[in-house]
């Protein structure tokens, strides 16, 4: 079957990548020269089961109302105009009583676990490299009563079957030595022995390479200004460049899913998140971390990439608005060196700024949406990295009519 995959992130490209393997034709087409140039680009790098807790809960509502207005916190809320942005929040505001938060934490862990079962078995059927590193992430707490307290709520991991350890400094710099020098600047962490994390771009580029070396097509530089459908099936897709016909659609646009599904009638509750990253040249320092990690303090996390350290924070609500200054990467720095005065040349900053792809929930959305030959594969928010793999694999499970392995059942598109 010819399939047309809309978009080369990490979703498209891996929903590409599992079609191909079960003898389809993808066709992938992406308005930028390189597959993952947009929100795939300079992402935290995290694969992290430990880090799926859900954005919605009590305690995210109250961060929400304290920081409306405000351009200092981790979480950034301009008020918007844009009508759907306050029916995502509507929504959103529904999943934060602590059973949803439950729930969408129970149903985010499954599916890293999942995906993470796939990412392995995707590098062994390519060998491609992408900075992985494996071993673990650590969860730092500034505070005793900030790790008590985050302990309790890593129960819920425990029992989903995520293991959680807690570490005092010196614990964690046994495993890190990142920690040997600043032990008095938290107060412990959690510590997840199978987190892992790796570079998305360099992932998600070397398995488009894998792919066009083995004659799939990806039609870059092409922007795809329309979807047509006749009846009750999707047509065509018009691009700049003329239009692309096929037996199956698949959208695959990350934030660009929700607009470009109004244009042809689909309701998708997906609405952009802004990020922030900075990477930085390790440049022969010689401490950076060795395991990635998130200070829960500060609210940034940081992967290391071999030759480069990526820092990354904040949560904003700024529309589809990719700009960045480096004012806006100051308290991010800040709070880095404080943490990892050697782990890198801070003085030749990359800045990046992407937009997450988020659902209300959190959750992505599978399955045929509204047309016989249109399927999606989007929403995959804060944690797309760790769930392309098992999404691609999903996503063609769905298409070719076979029940997935990992029950996706709540996660399908809803008009
Ligand atoms: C700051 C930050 C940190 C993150 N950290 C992590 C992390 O640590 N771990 C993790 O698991 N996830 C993380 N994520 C999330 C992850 O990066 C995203 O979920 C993932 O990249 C989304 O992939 P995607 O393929 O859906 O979207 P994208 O990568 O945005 O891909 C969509 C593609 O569609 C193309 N496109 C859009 N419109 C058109 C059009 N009209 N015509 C042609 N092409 C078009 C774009 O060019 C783009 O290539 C982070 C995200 C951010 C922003």
């Amino acid at each position: 079957m010819r399939v047309a995959v809309l978009g080369a992130g990490l979703a498209g490209t891996m929903t590409a990548y599992e079609l191909f393997r079960d003898g389809h034709e993808p066709i992938v087409i992406d308005r930028r020269s390189q597959p993952a140039s947009e929100t795939s680009y300079g992402n935290a790098g995290m694969i992290a089961p430990g880090h799926a807790f859900s954005w919605a809960s009590p305690a995210a509502l109250k961060t929400l109302i304290r920081s409306i207005g405000r351009n200092d916190t981790a979480l950034r809320f301009k008020l918007q105009k844009d009508p759907h942005f306050w029916k995502w929040a509507l929504r959103f505001v529904r999943n934060c009583t602590t059973a949803r938060a439950n729930y969408n934490t129970a149903r985010k862990v499954g599916l890293c676990l999942y995906s993470q079962k796939q990412l392995h078995r995707v590098v062994e059927e390519t060998g491609v490299a992408y900075g992985a590193a494996s071993g673990g992430a650590m969860y730092l707490h500034r505070t005793e009563a900030a790790l008590e307290k985050a302990d309790q709520n890593a129960q819920i991991m425990r029992r989903l079957g995520v293991e959680v350890r807690k570490l005092d400094p010196l614990q964690a710099a046994q495993i890190d030595q990142v920690y040997l020098p600043v032990q008095d600047r938290f107060a412990g962490a959690l510590y997840v022995p199978g987190d892992e994390s790796g570079d998305a771009r360099m992932f998600t580029r070397s398995i488009a390479t894998w792919l066009i070396e083995r004659g799939v097509a990806f039609r870059l530089n092409e922007t795809i200004d329309r979807i047509e459908a006749d009846g009750g099936r999707i047509a065509r897709v018009v691009t700049d460049q003329g239009e692309v016909k096929a037996d199956a659609y698949v959208l695959a646009l990350g934030c660009y899913a929700a607009t470009m599904g109004r244009t042809i009638g689909l309701n998708l509750p997906i609405y952009p998140v802004k990020g922030y990253s900075v990477t930085i040249p390790v440049a022969g320092r010689n401490n950076p971390p060795r395991l990635s990690g998130v200070d829960e303090h500060n609210l940034f996390a940081f992967a290391n990439y071999g030759e480069h350290v990526r820092l990354t924070a904040i949560a904003e609500f700024a529309g589809y608005d990719w700009s960045h200054k480096p004012s806006d990467f100051t308290g991010l720095l800040k709070a880095a060196q404080e943490l990892f005065p050697d782990a890198g040349d801070y003085a030749e900053p990359e800045y990046w700024a992407g937009l997450r792809p988020m659902t209300p929930s959190a959750l992505p959305i599978f399955g045929k949406a509204k047309f016989d030959n249109l399927w999606v594969n989007a929403g995959h928010g804060h944690m797309g990295w760790t769930w392309a793999c098992g999404s691609g694999r999903i996503a063609a499970d769905l298409i070719a009519g076979r029940k997935p392995e990992h029950d996706v059942s709540t996660m399908l598109y809803v008009g």
